[in-house]
């Protein structure tokens, strides 16, 4: 059997605060085109971990490989700039800016962003109104970002992030928050643009979303790797249950 290609790696990666182990040598893998899921109670260091990943927060120690190169160390933009693309649990739009400047800001550095004034060019509007039409928010392209409900404010991030055309996208709980029949959609928006050769690593707490959605599943219980394995596995593993789903 030939294994996955991991595009993305975490080994024994560590983040301390003062006396709190938030992250204590995870190490997990994201193979290329899996739909990876993390999860965990709360405080097991799940955002802590993306934070890492995408540079937010800096690591104490602990290596993160992106597409086969080392990418600790690197500032977070660089890691944007090789395939590495993220969303937050609350978003982070331009509260003053229009949908469409929102989706096109992102390709810009972020002070440029921060000034509040894009100019969009006719291909980037045509980029992100086919990213929009896509996420189902094209009739907002013109609306102020702060104007939008929650869960359309987490559509407007999908295409923001798609429009980078990374190729590892992390969620932060592309399910919490938002109403069902929007949940369902988000699910299978994730799948069809798996199917399209896109990976991405979730972080959820909504377990029926994310057994029904991925493969691998990792883990996490004190800022560790608990444990691996596909829905089945994990839904089975007795040390899961009395640690996680068992609660
Ligand atoms: P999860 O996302 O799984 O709920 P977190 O990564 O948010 O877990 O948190 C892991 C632990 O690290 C928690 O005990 C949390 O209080 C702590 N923590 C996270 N960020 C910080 C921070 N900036 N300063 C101090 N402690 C933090």
């Amino acid at each position: 059997e030939i294994p996955d290609r991991p595009v993305l790696e975490v080994k024994n990666l560590v983040k301390h605060f003062g006396g709190v182990k938030a992250v204590d040598g995870a190490s997990f893998v994201v193979p290329e085109g899996s739909i990876t899921g993390l999860i965990g109670p709360n405080g097991s260091g799940k955002t802590t971990i993306f934070n890492l990943i995408d540079d937010t927060v800096h690591a104490d120690s602990g290596e993160i490989w992106l597409d086969g190169q080392r990418i600790d160390g690197r500032p977070s933009w660089d890691r944007a700039h090789r395939g590495l693309g993220r969303t937050f649990q609350i978003t982070r739009l331009f509260r003053e800016m229009t949908v469409l400047e929102n989706v096109v800001a992102v390709q810009r550095t972020f002070s440029v962003a921060q000034l509040g004034r894009v100019a969009v060019s006719g291909a980037e509007a045509r980029a992100a109104d086919e990213l929009l039409e896509y996420v189902g928010m094209r009739a907002f392209r013109d609306q102020k970002a702060h104007a939008l409900s929650y869960g359309q404010q987490k559509l407007v991030e999908l295409a923001q992030i798609l429009m980078l055309d990374p190729k590892v996208v992390l969620l932060d709980e592309p399910a919490g928050g938002i109403n069902p029949a929007l949940i369902e959609r988000m699910g299978e928006m994730i799948r069809e643009l798996n199917s399209y050769g896109k990976t991405f690593l979730l972080v959820e707490h909504n377990m029926p979303f994310v057994l029904g959605l991925c493969d691998p599943i990792h883990v996490l219980a004190r800022g560790r790797t608990m444990t691996s394995g596909t829905p089945d596995e994990i839904q089975r593993d007795p040390a899961v249950i009395d640690a996680y789903l068992g609660d």
